[in-house]
């Protein structure tokens, strides 16, 4: 993950000020064709590049609408993928559109003309990993992500489309969305079991004076056990 961060402090909604107890994340898309962070977050930091309109959401009401959100994933001006943290993760966003507010970090990503398979794989990848950073922050599973179309079935969220009307078209859903998030978690929890791997180990002898100890290993090694060992306990 390629994480910056930028507050949206000129936002409404940051100056709300209202915090909240996460529960888990919902995923968004934009429902614009626009893949530019410089779009949505800016000032421009050098990376981003310059919103030639200014219409980015570091404003009291975007467009005029009341809306934040916690990040935003798409390009730098470069055309590499970045994630921006645009609100605190405990801030209370407006990106639900109903309850989902008070329980769920919110997160957008930038659409493009929603045909691009490149695209799609590096900003996927990068929702991924943006997912397992915040599991592992506040202690969520797989299970405690959902996508604003997911949320509006569940009556916590507006009725919006995303991002069930673009996974698909790569073949990802949610449901692999989840799968690939509990996947990644249980991989970064494998060094600490392979340290803890038993072994079926060969004694060749018992002594309680040590250096009758060292001449049995000195035999054994000579012998061509080279991988042999005292355990002293
Ligand atoms: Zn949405």
């Amino acid at each position: 993950m390629n994480l910056h961060k930028l507050i949206l402090t000129n936002n409404a909604c940051f100056k709300a000020g209202k915090t909240i107890l996460p529960k888990g994340i919902m995923v968004h898309s934009t429902g614009a064709n626009n893949p530019w962070l410089k779009r949505y977050v800016g000032p421009d930091d050098g990376l981003l590049g310059k919103n030639q309109y200014n219409n980015h959401w570091n404003q009291d009401k975007p467009g005029g609408r009341q809306v934040c959100v916690h990040a935003f994933i798409g390009k730098l001006a470069d055309g590499s993928i970045a994630t921006y943290q645009t609100l605190p993760w405990n801030h209370r966003g407006w990106h639900a559109g109903g309850t989902a507010n008070n329980s769920h970090i919110g997160f957008e990503i930038c659409e493009d003309g929603l045909t691009d398979a490149s695209y799609f794989s590096a900003v996927y990848k990068e929702a991924l990993e943006l997912c397992v950073y915040l599991c592992k922050l506040y202690g969520f599973s797989d299970k405690d992500i959902i996508c604003h179309s997911e949320g509006y079935k569940l009556g916590i969220a507006s009725n919006h489309a995303d991002v069930m009307h673009w996974f698909p078209k790569h073949g990802k859903n949610m449901g692999t969305f989840r799968a690939d998030v509990k996947r990644l978690l249980s991989e970064e929890n494998k060094p600490a079991e392979s340290v803890k791997k038993k072994y079926y180990r060969v004694q060749i002898g018992a002594y309680s004076v040590k250096t009758n100890a060292e001449a049995q290993l000195a035999k054994a090694k000579k012998a061509g056990f080279t991988d042999a060992f005292i355990k002293y306990d």
